[in-house]
This record gives structure tokens, sequence and C-alpha cells, in this order.
């Protein structure tokens, strides 16, 4: 029960969106695709889907392998897909969408298996319900439930809770993880949003411009990312642009020791968690703070030189005040530095 993606390659016209894709979702295993807007994540869920086909590569599935010559009609495939419109029948009750997939099952069968997927989506006081009349969350529950109700190998999921507000989101987070889990289904879900991959994946799998950058657990992609995206949106390091010279980086923030190995005056970025930024008054530093933000545990200290700008978090702010120059301290272990 898993998906293989061997060197897919798609393109629309002649500038390719997918490059060389190759992983594995092991069966029972959540994957978050995770991605900025137009990186090739819906295109890769289409070609498992069935909805674009295969150029190049080869993608197998429990009991079916697709490759360009040898394809297979959508619903053909052992899959269940949950879009972010959920496209509920409107005129179904709950009940009866979910059973919708369920025709081949006799009538007995088929009640019974609602039963057991609305006790599981949490619904069951909502079965006599239409879609109109129930909250986007509950609604996205039910088109769960539905993609699972034919229990298929594998789940698709496409921005699953980007029309979903903030604070419901969360729940239906751990919800819908909650819910595959419970039903051993492995599933592959697409998100821009690194929370949304936070919270529900075993593994993440980061496509950046087409390419796959890094694959692996959450723990591992906050601790060592690759990639200054991975750095950036799912790790939350600061981002900022450096040359090397001389055993250091040299920026407009000022220039840090620093052991990587690299060739002279190489153009890199450096990545840093705010935390790890240390300011020293300095006033002869062309580094201003430009505004002081409470932000819970801590402080965040918006920095700005040479019109780029920096953020720290710091827990202590005494001496430091706006308007003020500043020098930044950073460790050279605290850099990551991406060539
Ligand atoms: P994502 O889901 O990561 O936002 P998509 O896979 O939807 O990215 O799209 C990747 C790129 O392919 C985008 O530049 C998009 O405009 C383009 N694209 C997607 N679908 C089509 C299509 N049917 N025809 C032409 N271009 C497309
Ligand atoms: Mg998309």
């Amino acid at each position: 029960m898993s998906i293989t993606f061997h060197s897919i390659q798609h393109a629309y016209t002649d500038e390719p969106v997918l490059r060389d894709i190759s992983f594995a979702v092991e069966s029972g295993e959540i994957v978050c695709v995770l991605g900025p807007s137009g990186s090739g994540k819906s295109t890769l869920l289409k070609l498992v889907a069935g909805l674009e086909t295969l150029q190049a590569g080869r993608i197998e599935l429990p009991d079916l392998e697709i490759t360009p010559k040898r394809s297979s009609p959508p619903e053909r495939r052992p899959v269940g897909l949950v879009m972010q419109e959920h496209a509920l029948f409107p005129h179904f009750t709950v009940a009866a969408n979910i059973s919708f997939g369920l025709q081949k099952l006799d009538r007995s069968e088929q009640a019974e298996r609602v039963t057991s997927l609305l006790a599981l989506a949490g619904l069951e006081l909502m079965a006599d319900r239409y879609p109109h009349t129930l909250s986007g969350g509950q609604q996205q529950r039910v088109a769960l439930a539905r993609a699972l109700a034919p229990k298929p190998a594998v789940m698709l999921l496409d921005e699953p809770f980007a029309s979903i507000d903030v604070l419901l989101r969360n729940r239906l987070r751990s919800d819908t993880r909650q819910l595959l889990k419970a039903s051993s289904t492995t599933a592959l879900l697409v998100t821009h949003d690194p929370a949304d991959a936070m919270a529900l994946a075993d593994r993440i799998a980061v496509i950046v411009a087409g390419e796959l950058v890094q694959f692996g657990e959450p723990r591992t992609l906050w601790q060592a990312p690759a990639h200054p995206f991975v750095a950036e949106v799912l790790a939350g390091r600061q981002l900022f642009d450096a040359v090397f010279r001389q055993s250091a980086v040299m920026s407009v923030f000022g220039s840090f020791a620093s052991n990587a190995r690299l060739s002279e005056n190489t153009s890199v970025q450096i990545a840093v968690a705010p935390d790890r930024i240390k300011l020293v008054p300095a006033s002869q530093s062309p580094i201003a703070i430009i505004d002081i933000r409470f932000a819970g545990q801590q402080f965040t200290i918006h920095l700005a030189a040479e019109g780029q700008s920096l953020e720290a978090q710091l827990s202590d702010i005494r001496g430091l005040e706006i308007g003020q120059s500043v020098a930044i301290e950073i460790a050279p272990d605290d850099m990551l530095i991406y060539g």
C-alpha cells in the first residue's frame, strides 16, 4: 500500500514544472508535499489520480503501475481524492454523501460503513444534515469521510485546509491525521503551508520550482534544512545574502567568521534562527533597530541595514531601543550557509 515515484518529469509548455522527482511513500505513512505556489505540487497529485497524463517516469501504486505507455483511467486507480473545494453534493445529506462511492455494497453493508465513518470523523450527530448547514471544518470532515468510504489504498489531499479559517485549521489538522491513522490509510497531502506539514506529516517532501530539494522527517528538516526555502519557511530561519571571503561571510549585517569550505568570493545565502542573533549597541554601525514588538515568549526586534531587513528574537531587551544602532553577532555554528 505505497506510492513510489520514479524520475517523474512533466511540462505543460517548454518549461518543465516537475524535474526528475523520485521518492516513496511507505504503507500507512502520511507524506506532505510542501512547496511554494506554482512549484508543481498539484501536478504531481494529478499524475497519481490520473487527472494528468504521465509524460515521463513511472508511478507505482498498490497493484498498479503507471507509465507513459501504460495508463489507467482515474476511476480504476486505488485512490481517494480530497481537494480544497470539498465539492460535496448539496442535495444529499451527510450520510448520502458518504455512501456515494459505496454503490457496489448491499444496503446493510453501506449503512454499516457509513455509521463507522460518521463515528470515525466525529459526525455522528450530522448524518441527516445537508452540507450548507455545516461549518467549513465539518464539511471538510465529510469530504474526507466520503473519500475514505470505498477504502482506497491511498488518499490524495490537495490543500484540504486552505479554505478553513485559521482557528479551525489546527483542530482539523489533528482530526485528519487521526482519521488517516485510524484507518491505516497511506496518504499524500499537498500544501504550501508549513504548519500543515509539521502537524500532519510523518515525512515531508519539499518541492521548489519542480525539484525535490529535501525529503525527510519534520525534525530532520527543522534541524538540518538542505535548501534556503526549507530553512526559511519550515525551520523559521532568517535569510540574508553574503559573500564568502577570507574565512568569513560578509554582508550588510556585518561580517561573521565561518569555517565553511568555499572558494573566495562565492555568493552565499546565510540562514540563522532569529533567537541566535546577538545584538550589541554600536553607535557607528549601519544596522538600526526600526521596531521592537512583543511576541509572547520573547520580543521581535526589527533590524534594517542598507534597505535590507532582518528580525532578531530576544527575551531581554534591556538597553535596546527603537532608532538605536547595533552590531550583530552570530556564532559560526549558528549559521547555515547556502552556496
Ligand atoms: P502548485 O500546486 O505547486 O501551486 P501546479 O502543479 O498547480 O503548482 O502548477 C505548476 C505550474 O504549472 C504553474 O506554473 C502552473 O501555472 C502551471 N500549470 C498547471 N496546470 C497547468 C495547465 N493545465 N496548463 C498549463 N500550465 C499549467
Ligand atoms: Mg496546487
